[in-house]
């Protein structure tokens, strides 16, 4: 037990520390929550503050409270916090030895010795302050490794022919890209470039201004006011992260500040859409910056195989969007984008630790999910163009909204269709389920409708339309949304192949070639299906298996997603009735 190696991403906004424990890796909370901000203070009495309440404080004392610090770190100076002044290397101590308490807490164990993550463009200078800092926090730092190179652990994306991974990672205070070259034996940073002062704060502070503005029409001028500025940024932030799952966010602030007597009530709402015109330039440097260290690798955007995000921001839709548009493929971001880092460090602990470790195991849905609606496709007016509102590999459960509006004066019901797949053409998917909301008010065409998809961990999806001006709502449920395709797949596979069979009785030798192939692959996307769908079934039962048959579980799922990724049907014919005998003994 004493050989235990914690994992630290020590970061500018936020910290977290990680541990592998009987195979899996796993956040240690501190203070009840994943992450820590990585904020240092004084209290009124001269306490010491790390973490949450000493972010609380930051608005109203920044003289004796202290972020960003990692922003310093490989400095020769001091920062002021109250009457003393200290090195960045002893506030990221402090730092640090929260983490450590807590994971010590948590093991019931003292730990000495600790993976920290830094960005891959850390100076020697910051690297060995951070080693220091450490030692300050009484840990050995037995590794430092690249932040990139962490969260590419954590995707586990070895590959026995080595991948080009692009690691996009935007947090709180700070922007960068990294591209990572991953083979079998080696992992390395090929090129990075970012901008250290460039991330979510900066869409927070456009929300402010936007909010100030709005303030300032109506004669009012908070800035000096240090406790409503507070307010005002912690509404912000709030709103930018609602504006992330929904369509509209309504900052309400009741007596924000007084005015010639009378308090001043902050209610405004704010659109998706005019947040993200706000937010747009930053993307296009982050974009900008992206293209810069493809090139510096000596690449071209065709040859990454994967696009990783990282970093609490990147949770922003417009900041997907634009990047599958710039890559032409979905990046991935089913490991939780703020704690990924951790999360690797713990792995290539584990490692240096010698102790085995399994995949990051998270639920995702396989599936899209959306509905259609009047848009374009092909640049042609359409009637069913495909909206996806949960996208394949989404980390479960997740709700996520948006808006749409009715196209005719007068129209007084909406029929919501909710399909599942990937095609742009809504009727290319499976509809799985169609609701009316009716009863609408008489009002013009722009009548706003917002419909929100909520999927949890059972493959239940529920479906909600609401009218935003009445807050009139219609739903559906549909159970076993996640699975239901594999059945209809199913069904389809089956209609084609019989298509096939009845051609080939009418034309000959031709076509019974093609419905050999055909029914090989459809019999392929059959086993694939049902693979998958075990492997489903196999995570479910983790949570509740016993350490042994845990171990057990995670063998089985793994040789059958190796025998998936190699595509080599026999094998997985055998992985697949190995793990369903071992789901059987579980069960039985
Ligand atoms: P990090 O430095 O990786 O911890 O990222 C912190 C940043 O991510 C902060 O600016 C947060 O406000 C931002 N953030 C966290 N959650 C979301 C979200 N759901 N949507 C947009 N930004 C978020």
């Amino acid at each position: 037990m004493s050989d235990i190696i914690i994992g630290i991403d020590l970061g500018t906004t936020n910290s977290e520390v990680a541990v592998v424990q009987d195979g899996i890796s796993r956040i240690i909370e501190v203070d009840g929550a994943k992450l820590l901000p990585s904020v240092v203070g004084l209290a009124d009495d001269g306490a010491l503050l790390v973490g949450q309440a000493a972010r609380n404080q930051y608005a109203l004392y920044p003289e004796r409270t202290i972020r960003s610090i990692k922003r310093r770190m490989g400095e020769d100076t001091k920062v002021a916090m109250g009457p003393q002044s200290y090195t960045p290397q002893e506030i990221s101590a402090l730092i640090l030895k929260r983490l450590k308490q807590a994971a010590e807490r948590d093991l019931g164990q003292p730990v000495t010795r600790a993976v920290i993550t830094v960005p891959a463009y850390f100076s020697d200078a910051q690297r060995q302050a951070t080693r220091d800092a450490g030692e300050l926090a009484g840990l050995e730092v037995v590794r430092i490794i690249n932040e990139p190179t962490a969260a590419a652990l954590a995707y586990e994306v070895d590959h026995p022919q080595g991948k080009t991974i692009l690691v996009y990672d935007l947090g709180g205070g700070t922007f960068d890209v990294s591209v990572v070259r991953i083979t079998k034996d080696l992992t390395e940073v090929l090129a990075s470039h970012g901008n250290n002062q460039l991330g979510g704060d900066d869409f927070d502070d456009r929300i402010i201004d936007h909010l100030l503005e709005h303030l300032r029409a109506q004669g009012h001028d908070p800035r000096e006011n240090r406790p409503a500025m507070a307010r005002l940024t912690r509404a912000a932030e709030a709103a930018k992260i609602t504006l992330s799952d929904a369509p509209f966010a309504l900052i309400q602030e009741e007596y924000l500040l007084e005015s010639a007597g009378a308090p001043v009530h902050l209610a405004l709402e704010l659109s998706r859409e005019d947040y993200e015109a706000m937010i747009e330039p930053y993307l296009r440097e982050t974009l900008d910056a992206m293209h810069i260290a493809v090139k510096g690798a000596g690449l071209t955007v065709a040859d990454l195989d994967e696009v990783l995000l990282v970093g609490g921001a990147t949770r922003t839709p417009l900041v997907q969007r634009r990047l599958e548009e710039a890559l032409r493929m979905q990046p991935r971001s089913e490991v939780d984008p703020d704690l990924c880092v951790a999360t690797g460090a713990a792995i290539q602990a584990a490692v240096i630790a010698g102790v085995q470790v399994a995949s990051v195991l998270v639920d995702v849905t396989p599936y899209t999910f959306g509905t259609s609606a009047i848009g374009d496709l092909n640049g042609e007016p359409y009637p069913y163009t495909y909206c996806p509102l949960i996208r394949k590999n989404t980390a479960i459960p997740v709700t996520k909204s948006d808006a749409f509006e009715t196209v005719y004066d007068g129209q007084r019901a909406v029929q919501v269709e909710v399909y599942q797949g990937e095609d742009p053409d809504a009727l290319n998917n499976t509809r799985i389920g169609s609701f009316l909301i009716d009863g609408l008010s008489d009002v013009p065409a722009g009548n706003v409708i917002i419909t929100s998809f909520s999927l949890d961990v059972n493959g239940i999806l529920h479906v909600t339309s609401r009218e935003k001006r009445t807050g009139l709502e219609a739903k559906i449920t549909i159970d076993n949304a996640t699975t239901r395709f594999a059945e209809d797949e199913l069904a389809a596979a089956r209609e084609r192949l019989s298509a096939f069979i009845d051609a080939d009785e009418e034309e000959g030798e031709a076509s019974i070639d093609a419905s050999d192939t055909d029914a090989d692959a459809a019999g392929e996307r059959r086993e694939a299906v049902a693979a998958r769908a075990l492997v489903e079934k196999a995570e479910r039962l983790l949570a509740g298996a016993n350490t042994d048959d845990r171990d057990d579980l995670v063998d089985g799922i793994e040789t059958v997603r190796d025998a998936l990724a190699a595509d080599d049907i026999k094998a997985l014919e055998l992985a697949v009735a190995q793990l369903a005998d071992l789901i059987y003994y579980l069960e039985s």
